[in-house]
């Protein structure tokens, strides 16, 4: 085993020791120290942001007492464009089913890493460590180079990179380490906009239901008119080979006896959105499908938005064509530019217009579920194509 491949694995075992789960948020202070002191020991200024508690309860309100932390790090020697690496290291709950080891006990075989998070984040987080202390190794390094290591990726974010972003410059470019799978880069992702239809009619006995207003057989209209003309226009869209999608009856509940009229019923709509879409639109189109009916059915109708994510894109990034060029010098491949199904925080920095994409090691196939691994040699190509990308940005 070289010496690289030694320090990638002990770094990673390291980290995925550490039960980083979000929710609660647990030893979140604990993987900060680890890699403020790694940092630091590699020269670069580093900096730990307590996420105030007040950010913590508007979003995770049961949690609030769970602290939470980031770390900055930074090795910048000249007035030039400033680029940031970000990873997260919260991971999923370790599940059932793992065969090969148990989730919080890594273990390394036949080149890979197994345990929780190896993939999804902790490979990413070990990826970045590395290539810090790579640079710091060079004496002549000219460049502005920004770490940073966020919690709550998992739960949308909001206490991680959310909050992160409104507290540093705004950097020129950003990368963000998700696993991708080094042949694949992510130059956005698509929103979601969830909803619960409300109907509201009057009840009656079901002896005598002319008195009363059934809310289900209302709500089905409703429905019924979304699934038969709406559903079929938005998931005919296509961008990069992603579909948008629109499901009813995730969430359906009403009605309290078999012999009454029932006088609410409720259904959910989970609508997943193109970054050539919006939320905004994509909310009218629901609504004006419903406004149509409102005339036809004598229940009332409300619409309560429950989630949005608005869709992200990084539009004409330079990035991505000194992304390719180093993952071709390096990896000798033209990776595939697409878009990820799911949210991720390079949204946040896109929806400030930084030029920002997700390219990492691991694979997404093999996150949140049991055996999660990573290949040691993705997280050392990875550092490779990282160096070889911050080379282009500052070498004119
Ligand atoms: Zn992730």
């Amino acid at each position: 085993m070289s010496e690289l491949i030694r320090q990638v694995v002990n770094v990673l075992m390291d980290l995925i020791k550490v039960r980083t789960v979000a929710l609660p948020g647990e030893n979140y202070l604990e993987v900060v120290t680890y890699l403020d002191n790694l940092m630091t020991s590699y020269g670069l200024g580093t900096r730990i942001i307590k996420v105030p508690k007040s950010v913590v309860k508007e979003h995770y309100p049961e949690f609030a007492d769970y602290p939470r932390y980031i770390l900055l790090a930074e090795l910048c020697n000249v007035r030039d464009k400033r680029i940031h690496f970000n990873a997260h290291y919260d991971v999923v709950p370790g599940g059932s089913g793992w065969l090969v080891t148990e989730p919080f006990k890594p273990v390394l075989i036949n080149g890979r890493v197994y345990g929780r998070g190896a993939s999804d984040d902790k490979g990413g987080v070990t990826a970045l460590v590395l290539l810090a202390e790579r640079l710091s190794e060079l004496g002549e390094f000219h460049g502005c180079v920004e770490f940073s290591f966020t919690p709550d990726e998992e739960i949308g974010g909001e206490s991680g990179v959310g909050y992160l972003i409104n507290q540093i410059r705004k950097p020129d470019y950003a990368i963000v380490a998700e696993p991708t799978g080094l042949d694949t880069v992510w130059i956005g992702s698509m929103g979601i906009l969830q909803l619960d239809v409300i109907v509201r009619g009057v009840s009656s006995h079901a002896s005598q239901p002319w008195y009363g207003t059934n809310a289900f057989e209302d709500g089905i209209k409703v429905a019924y008119a979304l699934i038969k003309e709406l559903k079929p226009k938005v998931e005919s869209r296509q961008f990069m080979g992603e579909r948008a999608t629109i499901t009813l009856g995730g969430l359906a509940r009403g009605g309290v006896s078999r012999n009454l009229v029932p006088d609410y019923f409720q259904f959910s709509i989970d609508r997943r959105i193109l970054p050539s879409e919006s939320i905004e639109h994509a909310l009218n189109e629901i609504m004006s499908g419903i406004d149509n009916l409102r005339n036809n059915i004598k229940s009332t109708v409300e619409v309560h938005i429950v989630n949005k994510i608005e869709p992200a894109i990084s539009k004409e990034s330079t990035l991505l064509t000194k992304l390719m060029n180093a993952v071709k010098n390096v990896l000798g491949m033209n990776p595939k530019v697409t878009i990820s199904r799911v949210p991720v925080d390079t949204r946040y920095l896109q929806n400030m217009g930084i030029d920002s994409l997700t390219y990492g090691p691991g694979n997404v196939s093999s996150a949140h579920g049991p055996d999660e691994y990573i290949n040691v040699s993705d997280i050392v190509n990875a550092v490779n194509v990282y160096t070889e990308l911050i080379r282009n940005i500052y070498d004119k």
